[in-house]
């Protein structure tokens, strides 16, 4: 489902070139849950960002649901990317709307009939359990229900793909394991490809199939999440 060939990217600042990524290979199959691990400074925001191009990379191909995104102009684009949805750290709410239409905004984006969208906001409603809290402002939720809000607008637009960017890491613990488990539903429920990354072992070892670890810009390592990392 996604596939990143020889994946380069460098970044051109003032005093020196970084390279955050170099030559990286990896593929993500249809319906898994794949986690990317690594420290600070290793690669995978940048990683995480040039699979939907919200970063160019400077060369190689990306490759979502057989279709090469890096050879697509803009408009093309802009249609593939509906297909890839992400979720945030810090949620990337809209802060002077309510939940209902933080849910509905991509779908408003495409000029969705308002029926639509009412029918389909109300349905993801239930499957994050917001309803009672449909009329209410990001300000007037906890950080659990904020990511709940942010899962279903990802999902308004049926996506192939869901990319998670460091999505648990502002959590407490209690609440990051409930919004995994809602992760692993949503994959097992829609067959839905899941890409994170996180920093933390315990998002790894809770939810998914296989992990890789990225290092200097590079995976040094791969596998299914037991054989990489041997439990004592
Ligand atoms: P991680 O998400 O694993 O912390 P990043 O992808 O954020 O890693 O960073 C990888 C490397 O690229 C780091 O050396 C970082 O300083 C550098 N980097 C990231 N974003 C930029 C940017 N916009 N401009 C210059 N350097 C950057
Ligand atoms: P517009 O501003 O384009 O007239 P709205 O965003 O006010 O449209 O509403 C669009 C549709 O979504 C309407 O059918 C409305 O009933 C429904 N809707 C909007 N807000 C809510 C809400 N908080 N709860 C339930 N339905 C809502």
């Amino acid at each position: 489902m996604i596939e990143l060939k020889q994946l380069t990217k460098t970044y051109k600042t003032r005093n020196k070139p970084t390279t955050a990524l170099a030559n990286l290979n990896l593929s993500v199959q249809k319906g898994e849950i794949f986690g990317v691990i690594g420290h600070s400074g290793a690669g995978k925001s940048t990683l995480i960002r040039c699979i939907n191009l919200l970063e160019r990379p400077t060369s190689g191909e990306v490759w979502v649901g057989g279709v090469n995104l890096t050879s697509l102009g803009q408009k093309e684009l802009q249609i593939q990317r509906r297909k890839i949805s992400m979720i945030f750290q810090h949620f990337n709410l809209l802060s002077s709307s309510t939940v209902y239409d933080n849910i509905a905004f991509p779908l408003t984006l495409i000029r969705t009939p308002n029926s639509t969208i009412k029918a389909k906001v109300m349905e993801l409603l239930s499957l994050v359990g917001l309803e009672e809290h449909k009329d209410k402002y990001p300000a007037q939720l906890s950080g659990g229900q904020k990511q709940r809000v942010g899962i279903a607008r990802a999902l308004a637009s049926d996506p192939d793909v869901l990319l998670c960017d460091e999505a648990t890491s502002a959590l407490d613990p209690q609440t990051t394991d409930s919004i995994l488990n809602l992760l692993l539903d949503i994959n097992k429920r829609f067959k839905l490809t899941i890409l994170l990354i996180t920093h933390e072992m315990h998002v790894i070892q809770n939810i998914c199939d296989r992990v890789a670890v990225i290092h200097d810009g590079d995976i040094v390592e791969q596998g299914p999440v037991a054989q990489v990392f041997l439990k004592p």
